[in-house]
């Protein structure tokens, strides 16, 4: 009998959406009629269309593919030239930041990447996470053999912890102690904050003094409004020395069910050896992707590159307005419920602070009987989440509007 990965069975049994899941259905069931009212404010996935740019450019590209002069079979494993050098141009060169087209990965997401990354890296690091965090980061290092058992709280024996709370206004410090690879995301799933320059700077400071590498999840860069706030690591000098940048379309172009994103790894950054020697890390990606992928479909390729062009970039600005939108009513309502929000003013997620000392679960059933609206408790993304909820801005205008309503008749009971 073959041996099975024992690692996948330290991951943590009641994982945050299927319970969820759960409980919704058994509403349903003991409510039929309340049911109907439903909206789901939880899983942070986009509800609007494609950006009609990606459409017709993926549409055209299926048709070439249907012809024998514009026929192709394999692209190059590290994705198209023309999207490699559409993403390092208008995403980062006309940024005035140096990133050459060879420097860009495509992928089939940031989630996938944060797994595949692990490949190249070996398994002695002391890994950092933000708590609360993408459940993602964690659950990768579990499954890659990173970490010893969980704990009671639902934390991981191995794994650093960088506690991100109301004090240090969701944004950790580095710490005194030395780390190997931190996991930072900006703008923040779940708690919808964003890092200074001053404090992306003081990561990077650290990171080259401890030869450290960061791992920055800019998934949510195109819902950063204020200029102050930098919308790559690689805006901080010194960044290339010691960080690479996990990017999507996502939550951009609303590529969730396209699957389109991609890394970026600079030929400056080096690791070491068990024996002392500093190697970059380019060459190693590189061949991890010949090796382990084809890329990603040719069509899909084609609608990443159309988000770039002029009506692709008018489209997707619509869509983020159409989201921030939601965003700025569900934060007011809360406020205004007299919840304490964070968060919702750079990023598509509100951090509410659950009253009454009610734990996250609580408050979910709370909201999911008096209010039929479903949110994401804050301690299925870590034990310093527990004490909030996640609210999701990710609707329809009309969904949004509803819950505005409904928040106004929340009761403490
Ligand atoms: C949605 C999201 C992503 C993007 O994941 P994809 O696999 O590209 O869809 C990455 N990081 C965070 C924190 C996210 O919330």
């Amino acid at each position: 009998m073959a041996y099975l990965n024992e690692n996948y069975l330290k991951l943590q049994a009641g994982y945050l959406f299927p319970e969820v899941a759960r409980r919704v259905r058994a509403f349903y069931q003991a409510n039929p009629e309340a049911a109907k009212r439903l909206i789901r404010c939880g899983i942070g996935d986009v509800t609007e269309p494609l950006p009609r740019a990606a459409i017709e450019a993926m549409k055209r590209a299926v048709d070439e593919l249907g012809c024998r002069e514009t026929f192709r079979g394999y692209g190059p494993e590290q994705g198209y030239e023309f999207l490699r050098s559409t993403i390092a141009q208008r995403d980062y060169r006309d940024r005035n930041i140096e990133i050459a087209d060879d420097e860009i990965f495509v992928s089939d997401g940031s989630k996938c990447d944060c797994g595949h990354v692990l490949d190249i890296l070996g398994g002695q690091n002391k890994v950092a996470v933000p708590d609360p965090a993408y459940p993602a980061y964690v659950d990768a290092n579990v499954m890659a053999g990173h970490t010893g058992q969980v704990r009671q709280d639902g934390s991981y024996e191995g794994i650093h912890y960088l506690p991100c709370t109301a004090e240090n206004h969701f944004v950790p410090e580095p710490p005194n102690e030395h780390l190997d690879l931190v996991y930072l995301c900006f703008p923040n799933n779940p708690t919808g904050a964003v890092a200074s320059q001053g404090q992306l700077s003081r990561w990077v400071d650290y990171a080259r003094e401890h030869d450290a590498l960061l791992l920055f999840d800019a998934a949510y860069e195109a819902y950063i409004f204020d200029p102050e706030i930098p919308r790559s690591i690689f805006e901080i000098p010194g960044a290339r020395e010691c960080a690479m940048e996990f990017r999507s379309f996502s939550k951009n172009g609303g590529f969730t069910g396209v699957r389109c994103g991609f890394t970026v790894m600079p030929k400056t950054v080096l690791a070491r050896t068990g024996d002392g020697r500093r190697l970059p890390l380019h060459p190693l990606w590189q061949r991890r992707w010949s090796t382990k992928s084809n890329s990603v479909s040719y069509p899909v390729q084609r609608g990443a590159e159309a988000l770039y062009s002029d009506d692709g970039r008018k489209q997707v600005r619509a869509l983020i307005d159409h989201y921030m939108g939601n965003a700025k009513l569900l934060r007011n309502a809360a406020a205004d419920a007299g919840l304490e929000a964070f968060g919702g003013l750079n990023a598509p997620y509100i951090w509410v602070k659950t009253p009454e000392r009610l734990t996250s679960w609580e408050m979910f059933d709370r909201m999911l009987r008096q209010l039929n609206v479903v949110i994401t408790p804050g301690a299925g993304f870590g034990a310093q989440g527990e004490g909030y909820f996640r609210i999701s801005a990710f609707n329809s205008r009309e969904n949004a509007e509803e819950v505005v309503r409904r928040l106004k008749t929340l009761q403490s009971c």
